[in-house]
């Protein structure tokens, strides 16, 4: 028997059986037979979204994790072309050691190159180097009617601008040339201090955003008042000193799946008060590996499976930056007065550098992303609280971590899902594309 898959936030449970793709060769094959056998697919990279984006309708996804060998790798310009199911691990491992970067990267590595594409994936540089889609010089896709076009700003434009971001919908991305970021060190300049309040954040970001490559924030849910927003701000650089070393850390694990969450209302305030006061109210600088810098998440394999069986949701939006401080306060103050809180709760500043995708999340201001132990007041009652404030801040919500967005949100967030739509492939549909647009 093969194992279905899920997302992971393990909500909401639609198991999905993975049909596997192994060459290039096959895939229009592939993806025609999967069609002709359930009416329609999706392709599935590596599951880390976090809702349903990446569930097919049919819940029969064509998985990609076999299409992961590089086709080349220019060590001159920083080139690399690979098949679309390489993950952002393989890709560090084979380009470090030669003095190249990925040029933007989420907070995981275990992402596949079609996955950071299909979300336009956005990492603590957006204020610099903005989406993951600005730095795909082209790809090769496949459509159920056998064609494969490559789509680069130059060619086939149109394809190429709905299906960065474009959620899997457009056809499957058969393989990637992606421009990489020169480095001479894979040690980061690190710095971090403490902030007391959203006001002091923002004072902050203005002052040392623009002369950092990264800067992110972790923010304490769960004090009120005047603490409102307080946290930890964190900017990095790369080194020029050390040398270019692929980090391969043992991993620990989460073994099995906890019965109930471990994270909840008693380990919250002290994870997060905890966390907050490991940190020093002066800058402290130093100079740390990339893997701790970038996916201190990725050392706990499996980690997902501490929010226990019924899994969790994370709540991702971006605020307007005239809208970004109050809107902020009034999410902050609204989680600390339920007592929900979230201990993973990172503020990051988006910059105003557009990106090629036609339904790309990012827009100049404000992200805030939370994650929660799933329960149904998060459907019934706190995130609709938080869709008021988002809406009518002029803000938007991520569809790589939705589960609950309406339909009506997401055509006014994104207006130009239209012509997604009209492009889209027709033997593809996710279960969120149909709740959000049917
Ligand atoms: C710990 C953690 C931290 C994260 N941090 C960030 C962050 O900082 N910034 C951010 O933007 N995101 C972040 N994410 C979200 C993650 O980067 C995205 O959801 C990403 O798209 C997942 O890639 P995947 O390979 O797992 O794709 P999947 O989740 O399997 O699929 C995502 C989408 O890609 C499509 N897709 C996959 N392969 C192909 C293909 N070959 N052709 C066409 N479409 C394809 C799928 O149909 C689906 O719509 C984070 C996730 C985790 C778990």
């Amino acid at each position: 028997m093969v194992d279905t898959l899920s997302s992971w936030g393990r909500y909401p449970a639609f198991p999905q059986t993975p049909h596997f793709t192994h060459w290039r060769g096959d895939l229009s094959d592939d993806l025609s037979d999967l069609a002709s056998s359930y009416g329609s697919t999706l392709p599935y990279g590596q599951g880390r979204s976090y809702g349903d984006s990446c569930f097919a309708k049919t819940d029969h996804v064509l998985q990609t994790a076999y299409l992961n060998r590089f086709i080349s790798f220019n060590r001159e310009t920083g080139v690399i072309v690979a098949e679309s199911g390489v993950t952002l691990e393989q890709v560090l491992s084979l380009v470090i050691p030669c003095g190249w970067f990925l040029p933007v990267t989420p907070g995981t590595k275990f992402v596949s190159l079609g996955g950071a594409i299909a979300n336009d994936v956005h990492g603590k540089n957006h204020h610099v180097r903005g989406t993951f889609g600005r730095h795909v010089l082209s790809f090769n896709i496949v459509r159920s009617d056998g064609q494969k076009i490559t789509c680069s700003l130059q060619e086939n434009s149109e394809l190429f601008s709905a299906t960065i971001g474009g959620l899997g919908l457009t056809g499957v991305i058969e393989s990637v040339e992606l421009q990489l970021i020169p480095i001479s060190s894979s040690k980061i300049d690190s710095s971090t201090i403490r902030f007391g309040s959203l006001n002091e954040f923002f004072s902050l970001s203005d002052e040392f955003d623009s002369k950092n490559e990264y800067s992110v924030a972790w923010v304490d849910c769960h004090v009120k008042g005047s603490s409102t927003g307080r946290g930890v701000y964190m900017t990095g650089n790369h080194s020029d000193s050390g040398d270019l070393t692929v980090n391969v850390k043992r991993k620990m694990s989460v073994p099995f799946t906890f019965p109930f969450s471990a994270i909840n209302k008693m380990s919250l305030p002290l994870l997060n008060s905890g966390y907050y006061h490991l940190h020093k109210a002066k800058p402290q600088q130093a100079v740390i590996n990339y893997e701790p810098f970038f996916y201190p998440l990725d050392r706990i394999e499996h980690w997902n499976r501490a929010y226990g069986r019924a899994g969790f949701q994370q709540y991702q939006c971006v605020i307007p930056e005239n809208n970004a401080e109050s809107a902020m306060h009034e999410l902050l103050a609204a989680i600390a007065s339920t007592g929900s809180g979230s201990f993973l709760a990172v503020m990051k500043r988006c910059g105003d550098i557009v990106s090629p995708g036609m339904i790309s999340f990012p827009m100049p201001g404000l992200s805030l992303a939370l994650d929660f132990p799933q329960s149904s007041s998060l459907n019934s009652t706190l995130f609709p609280r938080f869709d008021t404030i988002v809406r009518e801040a002029g803000g938007r919500l991520y569809p790589a971590k939705d589960a609950h967005m309406s339909g009506e949100d997401f055509r006014t967030f994104y207006p130009d899902w239209k012509k997604v739509e009209k492009l889209r492939d027709p033997a593809l549909c996710s279960r969120f594309w149909q709740r959000v647009i049917s």
